[in-house]
């Protein structure tokens, strides 16, 4: 199967699985596990933080961050577009009573420091307590400029306010931008980092800050449900992924930028209106074209893509290949 709908389908190698069969375990909720502790240890000084926290997903390291971060009655600001407001059930709400500040996403993935500015609130009982700003990097593929980063420091120093980073696809846009990932991470008080997208591990995420806000954050894990035993198995996979997966995720934005010139080329298919900066390619399809028969076709061929969005989503991924790509490519022709 040629899986174009995410980078979260990729499949551990036979060297992954043996070194997680080999894995040294204990039980973690008891801290016993070592190649938990190692990957934990590792992750916090390699990004600049005291501390980090292996969980069980991106999602659960961003609710642990809004939750670390935030009391009840508390709020964050953060994009319309934004995975931890619009893609994780509520969460931060539901399990929080943190209130989500959704602010327009500019075009390029940023939020425009005017519109953030006025969405915090006067210190007044009126109003929920604004204490976090929460950014995504990449989003929607798209890479945010250093210097922007930097300046949602100053921002934040300036207002008060924390700074987390949903960094789920944070090594995409190192690599995109052709720096070391601590010139990203060191703008932020917290940051996540998937493990199980591009970066090819099974299961898991880290989230990175204090040592104060890793300990708080640590607890509500457990009371969530999130304390895992022989974690170890997952995390050497995790450590793994971090050691060997970084530098090839270019071959994965390079395989982006070919999969758009080559959809642009098919009848109906437009991907003009979105420039590629990473693994994630966005494309329009003209109403002529049936898309639902149109993907059913493809399973046949094995190929599976997802056309409902609009625009519709591709992701490129260590298990695509330009080969893989020839080939959709082939049967979409042949299909339309
Ligand atoms: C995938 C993703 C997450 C959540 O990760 P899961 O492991 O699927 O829970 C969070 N933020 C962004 C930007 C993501 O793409």
């Amino acid at each position: 199967m040629i899986d174009f709908r995410s980078d979260t389908v990729t499949q551990p190698d036979e060297a992954m699985r043996t070194a997680m069969a080999n894995a040294p375990v204990g039980d973690d909720v008891y801290r016993d596990d070592p190649s938990v502790n190692t990957l934990e240890e590792w992750a916090a000084s390699r990004h600049g933080f005291d501390a980090a926290l292996f969980t069980a997903s991106g999602t659960q390291a961003n609710l642990l961050a809004l939750m670390a971060h935030c009391e009840r009655g508390d709020e964050y600001l953060c994009g319309q577009q934004a995975h931890n407001y619009k893609y994780e059930a509520g969460g931060a709400a539901v399990l929080g009573s943190i209130q989500p500040q959704p602010i327009d996403n500019a075009p390029d993935g940023s939020l425009p420091f005017d519109k953030l500015a006025a969405a915090i609130k006067p210190n007044d009982f009126h109003f929920a307590r604004t204490k976090l700003l929460s950014l995504e990097n990449t989003i929607g593929g798209k890479v945010l400029p250093l210097s922007y980063l930097a300046e949602a420091r100053i921002f934040c120093d300036h207002h008060k306010l924390q700074l987390h980073l949903d960094g789920a696809r944070v090594y995409n846009a190192a690599v995109a931008l052709g720096v070391d990932i601590t010139a990203i991470s060191c703008h932020f008080d917290s940051m996540t980092i998937c493990l199980s997208k591009g970066l090819g591990a099974p299961v898991g995420s880290l989230l990175l800050g204090s040592q104060a806000f890793i300990n708080k954050a640590r607890r509500i894990r457990k009371m969530l449900g999130g304390g895992m035993r022989q974690a170890g198995i997952l995390a050497v996979a995790g450590q793994k992924a971090l050691n060997e997966n970084v530098e090839r995720l270019a071959q994965d934005h390079a395989n982006a930028q070919y999969l758009a010139s080559e959809l642009h080329q098919l009848d109906g298919f437009s991907t003009d209106a979105y420039q590629v900066q990473t693994n994630i390619v966005y494309v329009d399809i003209a109403d002529t074209i049936e898309r639902t028969r149109l993907q059913m076709r493809l399973i046949e061929k094995d190929i599976r893509v997802t056309f409902s969005g609009h625009p519709a989503r591709l992701v490129t991924h260590k298990d695509i290949s330009r080969e893989d790509i020839n080939t959709l490519i082939r049967a979409i022709a042949d299909s339309l």
